[in-house]
Parts: C-alpha cells; structure tokens; sequence
C-alpha cells in the first residue's frame, strides 16, 4: 500500500474508533502490563481527547497491574487519576487498548476486556490478531504516541499542552530519545507538531533521564560492572538479582533504562538485560543494535515485542533463564557462519 492509500486505511479506522467512542457512554482506555512511557503517555493522552472532545462521558484510565505507577512516570499529566483494573467493577461499553494489541498483556484488566460490549485498539506491536471491533495498528509507527497524536488531530484538529507532553514522552522513550532504529520521519514530524503544541522536550528530559535516585544509580554501576560479552563481542548481557534490587530500595517496575546500559557497549549488537522478578520469575529485555530481529527469541522464550526491542518473563532464576537464553542467541551468529550473511531468527 502506497503512503496515501495506508493514510486512507488509517483515516477510515480511525472514524470507526470515534463512531464506538461516540456510541459509548462509559468507557475504558487501558495500556499493557509493566507499562512503558508509551503506554502510559498514549493511554492519558487518549483519555484527556475523549473527555475534552466528548464532554459528559465516564472514561476510566486503567493500570492492568495490581501495581503503583511507575515513579519515572508520575510527571505525566492525569496519571494520577489511573486506577488499578482489579478495583474497576464495572462493565463499559467500550474497552480500548493502548499500545497493545494482544489480550495476554493485559493482566487484569483482561476480565474488563472480556465483560465490555465494544473493543477498540490502538497500536504498534508486530503478531495481532484481530479481535476488536475497530482499530489501527501500525507497525512502522514509532510509538503508539504516533498514532494517538494523529487521531487526535482527526477528531480535534488541536491538541492540548498537557496532552501534547503525553504524547511527547511516548515517543520520547519509545524511540530511545530518538536515537533507535524506529525513528523515522514520521516520529520527527509528530515531535515537531507535539512541541508546537505545547509539549517540553527539556521537561520529559528531566524528568524521564535525570531524576534517578541515587540508589538507582548505583544499582546502575553494579549492572554495568557485570556486563559480559559473547561470540566476539556482538552479545552484551548483564543482570540485577531480587537481592540487589532490594538492597538498592529499587521496585521491578523502576528498571526499564537497565537494558540501555548494556548496548552502549561498542561493537555489540545484541543486548540481553536480566531481573529477578516476584514469583520466582526472571523478566528479560531484548535489544537489538542492527537490523537481526531478535523478537523471534522472545517469541520463542514466551514473549513477544518488536524486530529490535522485544522482552519475556520465565520462570526460574538468572542462570536458568541464561542457560536458555543465550544458545538462542549465540544460534544467531553460529547460522551466519561460513554463509558470510547475517542470519534472522526462524521468525525474522
Ligand atoms: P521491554 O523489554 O521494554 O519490556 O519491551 C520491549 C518491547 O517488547 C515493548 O514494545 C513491549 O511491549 C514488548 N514486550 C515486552 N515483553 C513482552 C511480552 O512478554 N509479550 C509481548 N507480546 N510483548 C512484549
Ligand atoms: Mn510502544
């Protein structure tokens, strides 16, 4: 599809999602489980837009975790109105999915899914299955916060400061600052209008990357001084165990940047950042410096996500999820062997 028939598409879904918000009168917009500066960013810009342009509607913004807000994200505007889905009792009459479009990561908020009468998705994630009434989803789009940002300016021509800096942030963070492979022209081109608009690049700096407690600090200086490499260089991995994030006073949900860490590394191209998680859980980050997809591994080890940022949570501690982990990785460089080509994963 040329650029103009896909606006077209987009144009068309996007009056299908304002039809289902205009037949609603109480609504549900909610965002995946461990929710990212995306997911958070699109979610309250989303539920802002449909208050400000549908006065009168009950629009709930929901957490799928039974879990606090991630402190790196309290800044944004409205997170203070997310309520948690397991205390949502009611039934809406729309349930919209927030850069995500697989009902598995919704946590809690999946019974909340299951009891609404319409569904609506906007997102950016590889691998849907259609299960909505209306939707767009975009994998080339950088963030959700892309999609949202010209949703808004469909149905409302403008957008607000405070929503603006929302969507600022989610593209902000979804793009690593734009400086990974996702950042396209349209990501610039968003930004630009999101900064007309009233959003502060310098304000999502700060608050985003320069508000780390000195505590996170230094469990950062611990993550990199474990940093390891592999097959010439090319993997970097590190970790953090339950007991260095609780001697830190760090909560799971606050270790997002760790992976970031690692791919500094020069020469590497694949980054592999490992936690411990409650449950007896490891919780994996994937990311990938080239153009090998490595979300095919995180597929493999029962995640999922994008070409070049994908993540998974197993069972078992740092070194069980090492020992599988990493020959899937490894398996990678052995298949370019003596091809001289890169190799994709089995899915890439
Ligand atoms: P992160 O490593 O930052 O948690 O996630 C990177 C990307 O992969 C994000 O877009 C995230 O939504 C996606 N992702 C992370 N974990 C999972 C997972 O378990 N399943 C799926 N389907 N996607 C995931
Ligand atoms: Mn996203």
């Amino acid at each position: 599809m040329d650029r103009s028939c896909e606006r077209k598409a987009q144009d068309e879904q996007f009056d299908a999602i304002r039809r289902l918000i205009e037949g609603a009168q109480t609504i549900a917009v909610c965002a995946h489980t461990s929710p990212d500066g995306d997911a958070l960013g699109s979610q309250l810009a989303l539920v802002e837009l449909i208050e400000r342009t549908w006065p009168g509607k009950e629009v709930a913004a929901l957490l799928a975790d039974d879990d606090v807000v991630p402190r790196t994200y309290a800044f944004l505007p409205g997170s203070e109105r997310l309520v948690r889905a397991c205390a949502y009792g009611a039934s809406p009459d729309l349930f919209i999915c927030v850069d995500l479009s697989q009902p598995g990561r919704l946590a809690d908020a999946r019974a909340v899914l299951e009891r609404a009468r319409r569904s609506a998705v906007i997102d950016h994630h590889p691998g849907a299955e259609p299960f909505w009434d209306a939707g767009v989803v975009r994998t080339d789009a950088a963030a959700a916060g892309v999609i949202v940002a010209e949703f808004a300016q469909r149905v409302a021509g403008a957008l607000t400061p405070t929503m603006a800096q929302c969507l600022l942030c989610a593209l902000v963070t979804d793009t690593g600052r734009f400086q990974y492979q996702n950042a396209n022209g349209e990501a610039f081109r968003v930004a630009s209008m999101l900064v007309d608009s009233g959003a502060s690049p310098a304000d999502v700096a700060l608050n985003v990357y320069q508000s780390d407690r000195l505590s996170y600090v230094h469990l950062c200086a611990t993550v990199m001084s474990r940093i390891t490499t592999f097959e010439q260089g090319k993997i970097a991995y590190s970790y953090a165990t339950a007991a260095d994030l609780a001697a830190a006073g760090v909560p799971v949900a606050e270790c997002d940047g760790l992976v970031d860490l690692v791919r500094v590394v020069e020469g590497t191209e694949v980054a592999l950042f490992l936690k411990e998680v409650p449950g007896g859980r490891v919780r994996g980050n994937l990311r990938a410096k080239t153009d090998r997809d490595i979300s095919g591994i995180a597929r493999e080890m029962g995640g999922g996500g994008h070409p070049a940022a994908a993540g998974f949570t197993v069972e078992g501690d740092i070194d069980e999820a090492l020992s599988v982990v990493l020959p899937k990785l490894r398996a990678l460089y052995a298949c370019a062997k003596g091809t001289g080509t890169f190799a994709r994963s089995a899915e890439g």
